[in-house]
């Protein structure tokens, strides 16, 4: 889960990483308030987008005084960055920059560790920094195992040539920064810029923070963050109803229990949709596994909410599920949705209980219900009947 920045700079208070005060507001009175309220002095009005580059798109503006604040406020409420619509404001006191530097640190997964990236040259984004000023963009491997120490911090503050003056302050706001990684289980946690002030004191003016969402079972906390406003209706279904839905922008939905069967049938949909004018799966929902009736009725429920679907292939292979129970499901959706339900729905089941589970199939006989028995069979027909 990405964290907007109000949400992210939320956790620097527990691990005692420098910021600025700030509040979050839904409205330009409320931004106008805020900037009132912060005292006198001026205050930087910020976009809040979970993408970054909203300096550079305007998103982010310095506002000597109350006037300028609600100026730059209704300048940036509904402004779009990136596709993302601006619906809050953050009003943080603006301080007086001296120097800007990046710090970064993020899971690296391909070596099985973490990552500390940084650099005494920030504000510009890390994208150019790499390209253009690969030199100046220092990286350590961090053994997860062993963390980022104050040795090591100050080992990597060093080879960025931070001037003496600002070095030890870096590698202690280093440290913090892991410490926060770690106890939050982020895989993501960047800090551009990292200001020094113009008296001295280093702030993290930024935070760009991704948590772990396989660890949020560890972090009850976390939960405060999950945005079902920009979510989806049919996303936040899901969520509630604890599934996983993933929108995508073809024509076929899709229905599958466990992860491996699920992405294998969006390959061998979008393999048959070739041969049919380019039909592409539309979204995937994982029931997961000993789905039960009501599980699968409202997994069915939620793919067919999504106007784009054409048909929808239900893959199940039945082992802790029972495909009775799949069947069963699918005859209860149907009944409940009605006329929601009128689109081709094909049924590819295997596996435990398969007999029982095409015998209800069979015994209901819905007209919109067809049934597959291979899998390759099965996406051939769904992909056919959306191309229609
Ligand atoms: P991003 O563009 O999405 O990464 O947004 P940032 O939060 O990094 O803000 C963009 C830029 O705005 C920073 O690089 C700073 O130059 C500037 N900025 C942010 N906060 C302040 C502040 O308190 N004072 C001043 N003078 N500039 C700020
Ligand atoms: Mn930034």
């Amino acid at each position: 889960m990405d964290l907007y920045e109000y949400q992210a700079r939320s956790l620097y208070p527990k691990y005692g990483i420098p910021t600025t005060d700030a509040v979050v507001v839904g409205s330009v009175e409320e931004a106008v308030d805020a900037a009132i309220k912060l005292g006198p002095g001026p205050t930087v009005i910020k976009a809040q987008v979970t993408v970054g580059g909203r300096g550079k798109a305007g998103g982010v503006r310095v506002a000597p005084d109350a006037g300028a604040a609600r100026v730059a406020a209704e300048a940036i409420m509904g402004m779009t960055i990136k596709g993302h619509t601006v619906r809050r404001l953050m009003v943080a006191r603006a301080v007086d920059i001296a120097a800007e530097y990046y710090a970064s640190l993020v899971l690296d997964r391909a070596n099985r560790g973490y990552l500390a990236l940084v650099s005494a040259q920030g504000g510009i984004d890390i994208e150019t920094l790499a390209a253009e000023r690969r030199d100046a963009l220092v990286r350590a491997e961090i053994d997860p195992l062993a963390g980022l120490d104050a040795a090591k911090a100050n080992a990597l503050v060093a080879s960025a040539h931070f001037a003496p003056a600002v070095a030890g302050q870096v590698a202690e706001v280093l440290v913090k920064l892991w410490d926060l990684m770690r106890g939050e289980d982020a895989t993501l946690v960047e800090v551009n810029p990292l200001a020094l002030t113009g008296d001295g004191r280093l702030m993290a003016l930024d935070a760009k923070i991704t948590l772990d969402d396989n660890a949020a079972f560890r972090h009850p906390g976390h939960g405060e963050f999950a945005d079902t406003e920009d979510m989806g209706v049919l996303e936040a279904k899901a969520k509630a109803a604890g599934l996983g839905y993933v929108k995508l922008d073809g024509q076929v939905g899709v229905i599958g229990n466990g992860a491996g069967l699920v992405m294998a049938t969006l390959d061998v949909v979008a393999g048959a949709g070739e041969k049919h004018g380019g039909v592409r799966p539309a979204n995937f929902l994982d029931i997961g596994g000993g789905a039960s009736a009501e599980v699968m009725a409202d997994g069915l429920g939620i793919i067919l909410g999504d106007p784009q679907v054409r048909s929808v292939l239900v893959n199940v292979f039945g082992g802790i599920t029972a495909c009775d129970e799949v069947a069963r499901g699918i005859v209860v959706a149907v009944g409940l949705l009605g006329p929601a339900a009128d689109k081709p729905i094909v049924v590819r089941l295997d596996g435990n209980a398969v007999d029982a589970g095409r015998a209800i199939l069979a015994e209901a006989d819905l007209p919109q219900v067809e049934m597959a028995s291979a899998m390759d069979d099965a996406a051939d027909l769904a992909a056919q009947l959306a191309s229609v």
